[in-house]
């Protein structure tokens, strides 16, 4: 069996497509040999010998002995060199390589052959003591660090103390006799280590070799590995590459470098990278000395930067992706040492993918696969100054409940958040969780960050809908609201000190972070997505409430609202009392007199709502929480609130009481609440057909309200509320003597509604998935209490996801895809959507357009988001 590929002189046994077995190193060097760019010549042991390595004990197959001896022998003879000769020798570099880039998962050795006899032949060749000492303890420096993992620090350590016995700061400054004597202080370092260094060339490399396979399995890599979820059976391992070496610090006519085919920060089209004369490829590493702009290059070797610049464009169009290329010049000629396709910010990625349509590099379709839906979510949040959060120091690790970066001063209670934010100050909310009357408090600061709570907390929904940072479920903060401060293990902080959050990672910072402000949707950005509207099939609308996110959610390309939960109007200044004075009526008369009060307000609301849609489809929900909800819950709040109300504090207190649930979240709420109260569903149903009359009376809009009735369960809940609604629409419509139509649809978020759809669609005109409340059911976990397992149940890999962020396929998924099917069953052109969190979820998205569901619904800053996710499903 072939394990060894060869690549010499503008001929590669490999190609680019065999990444799998040369990785993504040995297949582009192979395919650049065939291209004809000036790659150093060398071989690639395939990465299935790394399997075998690792299905055999640590051993190698019998064949890639002979193969590797085969291999040096050719390499020997394209460069007139031999390995191990005095005279002449032939150095090497040995390098790993999987299919997938993994940076930093093994060290390069550079040098490899040199000894205490080849190094005076090189001496000798390059006429150069120094060059060849220099290389000779560079050498033993890697190869005891990679190799025989001698600490590196002590290498590091000889080498500042010669430099101080000599007084010179630079390594450039030690001559040659100083690297002489620096070599034998190696070669102790070897010997108090209890470790041999191998004066036999032959020896050296299979160390080497043996040393990047088992650095496969070494601690970096597997980290590394599990971080970018990358599962064992993804890859059979890494290669090993072995190529001649070639020199960039012969003098000033060498040197090495990196160039991007186009700027990896902005995504300019236009070369960008760095160069160092005179310098081995890990001093620009080292960061010891500042490399200089590439341009430069052009000043000092005006005919190797042409040339370069020819490669780079070549590359680019070769593999039409911006290229990131390592380079080296010795003496005056060129080298191309490696070529991948070159990491970039968000920005950079759009602008990129936008351009190389433009340029007709490649397709709409490709560019819209290679652009992730974070890069868009990215541009559209503000991220911190890299170099300061690099220094500021994480205390705590929370959810990451809505994403972006934000600053301010810590504020324990939503009314201060407020105040202070009235008052231009910038304030981050920490509560241990947050409850609608909090929301005034969240609008005013930077960010939200709780102690508890999942991704489909309260905190969680409502930040994502304003687009503000969050970070949630922090379960090590202990919030001490009354007393002003938190804590995570020995860190205090009080009120009015800085935190800074970001809510892309959850992380939460000490001190004040510099944020850089988001780009937007304009450029680029907004091209591509255009194009993502053309392919995609799925819908994308909006979880709005209040006619200004709805706008923020239309100018990103919401093509409707997919939910409004109108409870979150009624905790508005003005609301909230009446509100509460319907929760106290004892009567039905009173409860309705209460109502009266809230109908124009409402009205006014859908009003507003309908007027920013201009005729796009409007979902409103009918009142979903428990009541105790718009009531307060402290002894104290209860005092204030009753003394507003005109009632005694023993009555409030009492109505709390018999409010309070053991389950809230399963228990008086949704449609059981306007079943109990019909008169609450008369009055919401005449606000939303009332505005719809009046809308289309005075301002000529047309609209097509859809009412929806939450947490049904059984088709007779629908039933009875549905008989409701339609006797108290139909009677305004007539009234008002104008043509209206509305839709009566439901939210299917109880497993039971999943299972009896075929029932149910029978008399809903819709379906709107709850995707939240079916997770929480289906899986039984309280979504607001899920910070206090899901860390572990992830951690254990018993659960791959959050089940509340990305759709549970195989459990919640079959119910959403049988649930359709049953529906349409007995309703075939039943509209079917989802409006839980999930519908602002890539890979939940990816689902939902599978089985084919109509439209997804989300937060506003999700819209964009969810447009390039649903084109890419489409692909
Ligand atoms: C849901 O349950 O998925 C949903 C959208 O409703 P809410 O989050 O308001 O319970
Ligand atoms: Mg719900």
């Amino acid at each position: 069996k072939k394990y060894v590929y060869f690549f010499a002189n503008g001929k590669a046994e490999g190609r680019a497509d065999m990444k799998d077995i040369l990785g993504g190193k040995g297949a582009n060097l192979a395919e650049m040999t065939n291209l004809g760019i000036p790659v150093p010549p060398g071989f690639t042991i395939s990465a299935e010998v790394c399997k075998y390595y690792y299905d055999h004990g640590r051993t190698y197959p019998e064949e890639l002995k002979e193969q590797v001896e085969e291999a040096m022998r050719r390499l020997e003879e394209v460069t007139g060199k031999k390995f191990g000769d005095p005279n002449n020798p032939l150095l090497v570099s040995v390098r790993s390589g999987a299919a997938i880039s993994m940076p930093g998962m093994m060290d390069t050795v550079l040098n490899l052959g040199l000894n205490d006899e080849t190094v005076k032949g090189l001496a000798k060749l390059t006429n150069n003591e120094r060059f060849a000492y220099d290389a000779y303890r560079r050498f033993l420096q890697m190869f005891g660090d990679v190799v025989l993992k001698i600490p590196h620090e002590k290498f590091e350590k000889a080498l500042e103390e010669l430099k101080k016995e000599k007084g010179v700061k630079l390594d450039t400054e030690l001559d040659a006799e100083d690297l002489k004597k620096l070599v034998e202080r190696y070669k102790q370092i070897y010997k108090e280590e209890g470790k041999e260094f191998p004066q036999d060339p032959w020896k050296q490399l299979w160390l080497a070799i043996d040393a990047v396979f088992g650095s496969w399995m070494n601690e970096r890599a597997i980290k590394y590995r599990q971080i970018h979820g990358i599962k064992e059976g993804d890859l059979l391992g890494t290669a090993v590459n072995i190529v001649a070496m070639v020199f960039g610090n012969m003098g000033e006519d060498s040197g090495t470098g990196v160039a991007f085919t186009r700027d990896p920060n902005t995504g300019e089209k236009k070369p960008y990278g760095e160069f160092l004369p005179n310098a081995q490829g890990e001093d620009v590493v080292a960061g010891i000395r500042t490399p200089l702009k590439l341009e430069e290059l052009k000043n000092r070797m005006p005919e190797v930067y042409n040339q370069l610049l020819e490669i780079m464009d070549k590359l680019e169009k070769h593999y039409r992706d911006m290229q990131d290329i390592e380079f080296t010049v010795e003496r005056g000629k060129l080298y191309i040492l490696q070529t991948r396709n070159g990491k970039r910010t968000s920005q950079a990625a759009i602008r990129i993918a936008v351009d190389m349509v433009h340029e007709g590099l490649i397709t709409k379709e490709e560019a819209i696969l290679r652009v992730r839906p974070e890069d868009v979510e990215q541009v559209l949040h503000p991220v911190f100054d890299p170099k300061e959060k690099a220094q500021a120091k994480v205390i705590a690790k929370g959810l990451p409940a809505s994403p972006g970066a934000a600053t301010g001063k810590v504020v324990f209670n939503a009314k201060k958040a407020e105040e202070l934010g009235k008052a231009g100050e910038q304030v981050i909310l920490v509560r241990p969780e947050t409850s609608p009357e909090d929301v005034g408090g969240m609008a005013a600061a930077q960010g939200i960050l709780t102690s508890r709570g999942g991704m489909t907390s309260h905190a969680a929904v409502v930040a994502r809908g304003m687009g503000k940072p969050a970070v949630v479920g922090a379960e090590s903060i202990e919030v001490h609201p009354e007393e002003g401060y938190f804590k995570v293990g020995d860190v205090v902080v009080k009120e009015g000190e800085w935190i800074s959050i970001d809510g892309t990672t959850g992380e939460v910072l000490l001190g004040k972070v510099t944020t850089i402000k988001p780009q937007g949707l304009e450029g680029p950005v907004a091209e591509l997505l255009q194009w993502a509207d053309e392919i995609r099939r799925l819908g994308v609308r909006t979880n709005a409430d209040i006619p200004r996110d709805a706008e923020v959610a239309r100018k990103f390309g919401a093509e409707g609202i997919g939910l409004c939960r109108t409870e979150h109007m009624f905790f508005e200044k003005d609301r909230i009392p009446k509100v509460r004075r319907m929760i106290l009526a004892k009567t039905k008369e009173e409860r309705e007199k209460a109502l009266d009060e809230l109908l124009p307000l409402q009205k006014e609301d859908f009003k507003g709502l309908f007027r920013v849609m201009k005729g796009l489809p409007v979902t409103i929900r009918l009142i979903d929480p428990p009541l105790h909800e718009f009531l307060p819950q402290e002894d104290e709040q209860i005092k204030e609130v009753a003394e507003q109300m005109g009632v005694s504090f023993e009555e409030l207190k009492n109505v709390v009481e018999n409010l309070k649930e053991l389950n809230p979240m399963l228990g008086h709420r949704g449609c059981r609440l306007t079943i109990t109260y019909p008169e609450i569903a008369v009055m919401q149903t005449k606000a939303i057909i009332g505005a719809a009359i009046e809308l289309k009376k005075e301002e000529g809009i047309d609209v097509i309200p859809e009412i929806m009735i939450p947490l049904v369960g059984h088709v007779n809940e629908l039933r009875y509320l549905k008989k409701i609604i339609k006797e108290t629409a139909d009677a305004l419509i007539k009234e008002a003597g104008v043509e209206l139509t509305y839709k009566i649809g439901t939210m299917i978020e109880v497993p039971r509604a999943a299972v009896t759809a075929h029932q149910i669609a029978e008399e809903a005109e819709f379906f709107s998935f709850g995707t939240n409340d079916l997770t929480q059911m289906t899986f039984g976990f309280s979504r607001d209490d899920v910070g206090k397992f899901l860390p572990e149940y992830l951690e254990k890999g018993i659960l791959e996801h959050d089940p509340f962020k990305t759709l549970d396929y195989d459990g919640v998924g079959e119910l959403v895809r049988m649930g359709k099917e049953k529906g349409r069953s007995t309703r075939p052109d039943l509209k079917v959507g989802v409006c839980g969190e999930h519908g602002g979820d890539p890979r939940s998205i990816l689902f939902f357009d599978k089985i084919g569901l109509d439209y997804v619904s989300c937060s506003p800053y999700r819209v964009p988001v969810a447009r390039l996710a649903a084109a890419q499903a489409a692909l």
